[in-house]
């Protein structure tokens, strides 16, 4: 039976296009999907967010050949000082007893020189991305939309909202938390609304940050402050749904009020540059990864709390991991899309994504929360993880993504 291409990837976003990137430099045919035309996605006013990109992650990137593209824009971490400030304007009155302070030179001898992690805006991810898509000829449909998806003995066939189909062994659900492909495969998901949402503004500041992020835990949730180049950061400040949206409609000095009482002048004065942005915060995990002729990715697989900045870091170990698979698979003459290919995936990532995912909720039910006992326990446990350089250093590791049976690419080798 012909087929329309070797992967059909529905969602052209940075999980998805990231894995079509590394199929096709390892000569498959993927497809993307997209009801977003690249152009769109790369828009200011499109996406405000910045990621924290784990150094591992990163290392993905490298060898997909995109470090002279995204370099100028990633803004090294190489600190990370957690801080219990428990009222407004904590940051302006320096750590409290309770802290954490995470130093990229305690790992250099195990990160090589790498940083903590690196800092870069979703819209410079994503034009980067689209151009090296666009460079390597992989075929992009957008704006199309996956409506419909049938799983065969042999492959699998997808119907666009234009009536389109196209068929392949395999069909990969990356369409974010409300995946088409996943629903047509009969995989459940599970999870809850935070009744949070996550504020995500851009600030110029009048001091440098030194390459520090700073994560303070208000009794409205972590507010974070990100360091992006030329010294700017990005804020994730996460209040309930109604404060968030009532941020998001605040006049532009009634907002500023707000982030100075909550930021403090340490690092000077501040200037909100672009669009205040907003995102409801869930828990979503699927059932399961794959099903016949089918797997899932990125947010579509699960999606979490962004306390940590880890949702991203997961898809990208997750394109990581499902590229090695495939293309191990095709190399020895297996069917890419066969149960026995896919559960390598799975069993790969599962154990990883759910322990994690059920950190990141235990950790947002702790730190959002303004009871005195538990705001004692948490400040007890960060001073004693403080203490201990190798609890300290652990922690680094795992937020680095570079534990655990790393895929060839996040070790930043060739597939
Ligand atoms: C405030 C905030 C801050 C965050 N910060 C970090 C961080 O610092 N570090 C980190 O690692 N993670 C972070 N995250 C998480 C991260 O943003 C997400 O995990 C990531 O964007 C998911 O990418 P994705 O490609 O899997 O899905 P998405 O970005 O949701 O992309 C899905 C794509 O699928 C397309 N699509 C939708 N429906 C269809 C369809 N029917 N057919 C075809 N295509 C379709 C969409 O148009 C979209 O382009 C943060 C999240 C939030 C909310």
């Amino acid at each position: 039976m012909s087929q329309d291409a070797d992967v059909i990837i529905a969602g052209a976003g940075i999980a998805g296009a990231t894995l079509a990137l590394s199929l096709a430099r390892a000569g498959l045919k993927p497809v993307l999907i997209d009801p977003v035309a690249f152009d769109a996605q790369v828009a200011p006013t499109f996406d405000g967010r910045a990621s924290a990109i784990a150094y591992a992650a990163y290392r993905q990137w490298r060898a997909l050949g995109l470090a002279d593209a995204l370099d100028p824009h990633a803004q090294r971490i190489e600190q990370i000082l957690v801080t219990d400030g428990t009222t407004p304007g904590a940051a302006a009155g320096g750590p409290s007893p309770f802290f954490l302070r995470f130093d990229s030179a305690e790992i250099a001898d195990r990160s090589d020189g790498e940083p903590l992690g690196y800092l870069l805006e979703n819209r410079h991810t994503r034009a980067v991305l689209a151009a090296a898509v666009q460079a390597a000829g992989i075929e992009v449909l957008a704006p199309a939309r996956v409506t419909k998806a049938v799983f065969g003995a042999r492959s699998a066939e997808v119907t666009l909202a234009d009536g389109r189909t196209l068929s392949a062994p395999l069909a990969v659900g990356a369409e974010g938390r409300g995946s088409v492909i996943r629903a047509e495969a009969g995989i459940g998901a599970i999870g809850w609304n935070y009744s949070q949402t996550g504020v995500v503004a851009t600030v110029r500041m009048e001091r440098p940050h030194e390459g520090v992020a700073h994560e303070y835990f208000l009794p409205g949730g972590p507010f974070a402050i990100l360091p992006l180049t030329g010294d700017r950061a990005s804020l994730v400040w996460t209040e309930s749904t109604a404060r968030g949206a009532a941020l998001k409609t605040a006049r532009p000095e009634i907002f500023q009020a707000h982030l100075e009482r909550r930021f403090g002048d340490f690092l000077g004065g501040l200037t909100v540059e672009g669009p205040v942005f907003t995102y409801p915060l869930s828990l979503q995990l699927a059932e399961r990864f794959t099903a016949p002729r089918t797997a899932l990715l990125g947010d579509a697989a699960h999606g979490v709390h962004p306390i940590a900045g880890q949702g991203l870091n997961l898809g990208l170990k997750g394109a990581a991991a499902l590229a090695e698979v495939l293309v191990d698979a095709l190399r020895v003459g297996e069917d890419i899309g066969s149960e026995v290919v896919l559960e390598r995936y799975a069993a790969w990532r599962r154990f990883d994504t759910v322990t994690l995912s059920a950190g990141m909720d235990a950790f947002v039910r702790l730190f959002s929360n303004d009871n005195p006992l538990l705001r004692l326990a948490r400040g007890a446990g960060m001073a004693a993880v403080n203490r201990v350089a190798p609890a300290r250093r652990f922690f680094m590791h795992e937020a680095g993504g570079a534990v655990g049976d790393l895929p060839r690419l996040l070790k930043g080798e060739a597939l």
